[in-house]
């Protein structure tokens, strides 16, 4: 890795953990007082761009002899900081959090197949004609009966491993997170009698997206906690303990959402299909990203 990639803060997300691992043993090891200057300088300003522990910055600048400054280094336990460092700049990438009931998997569709195979006598509500987030209180207008009815179907095992992906979900999110800026975590919230609905939603991302993924599963029913720049989410109000949530909740259009509007309203994605609105989305918050990035600099 050349000295020169640690000087250009643009470069940083695409430093890898290998890299920094393999250049710090090297120069760690060589008794080149240039290499070992060169070390320091790139720290220097990793640490500056992340805004981050000044005061170890000035520790290293005010040290005078290359000689000095490795002792220095080596007291600090630098080889155990690199990682940490590395995990700093990681979080330069763009965190994408990804719902899957509504947006990778085909809730409401397997939902009325189920539905009508148990209950075949019971009135039901077609896909396109459901409106409210909740499928309990829209067939509860019905007659009141029918929302136990609605939890029964959901509930019994192997509901939510049979569910099918939405057209184009999986390619897409494998497709995000093979970019080098960007890394795809599922944020999920399983159902209150979770018996079934927790070990089947691991058993999908692992059937269809792979254990890689099954190690970026983020299950709680409060998603306002869970840090990350992007949430892409069905749901049209996401609420919980933190009032100001650190993504930006995009709304993926469903037929229950599609006529539900709230203030401030949330921007779409008409579904997977619609890359264009995607590709928007994700550069204005690269862009938002490199700002912030930017100011911590100064
Ligand atoms: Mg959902």
């Amino acid at each position: 890795m050349s000295p020169d990639l640690l000087l250009q803060p643009m470069t940083l997300r695409t430093i890898a953990h290998s890299d920094i691992s393999e250049f710090s043993r090297k120069n760690l090891t060589s008794s080149a007082a240039t290499v070992q200057f060169t070390l320091i300088h790139g720290l220097f300003n990793l640490y500056s761009i992340m805004n981050f522990t000044r005061l170890f910055c000035k520790l290293l600048l005010n040290t005078a002899r290359p000689q000095t400054l490795c002792t220095r280094i080596q007291t600090i336990r630098l080889k155990s900081t690199l990682p940490h460092l590395s995990s700093v700049m990681m979080s330069t990438n763009l965190r994408i959090l990804v719902d899957m009931d509504g947006v990778l998997a085909d809730f409401e569709g397997h939902f009325l197949k189920r539905y009508q195979e148990k209950y075949p006598r019971e009135p039901y509500i077609n896909v396109a004609d459901r409106h409210g987030f909740y499928l309990n209180e829209q067939y509860a207008k019905i007659k009141p009966e029918l929302k136990d009815l609605v939890f029964s179907v959901y509930e019994e095992a192997g509901f939510f491993l049979d569910l099918p992906p939405i057209a184009g979900a999986l390619e897409t999110v494998k497709e995000l997170d093979n970019m080098n800026d960007i890394d795809v975590f599922i944020c999920t919230s399983p159902v209150q009698k979770y018996t079934h609905c927790v070990t089947e939603k691991f058993q999908w991302i692992d059937k269809y997206l792979g254990n890689d993924f099954v190690t970026r599963m983020v299950l709680t029913r409060d998603k306002t906690v869970v840090s990350g720049d992007l949430l892409i989410d069905d749901k049209p109000n996401i609420t919980g303990a933190e009032k100001n949530p650190s993504w930006e909740h995009i709304l993926f259009t469903t037929p229950p959402n599609s006529r539900i509007q709230s203030n401030p309203s949330p921007r779409r994605l008409n579904g997977w299909h619609d890359r264009d609105s995607l590709n928007r989305i994700i550069e204005s918050k690269r862009k938002e990203k490199f700002v912030k990035i930017i100011e911590c600099q100064n």
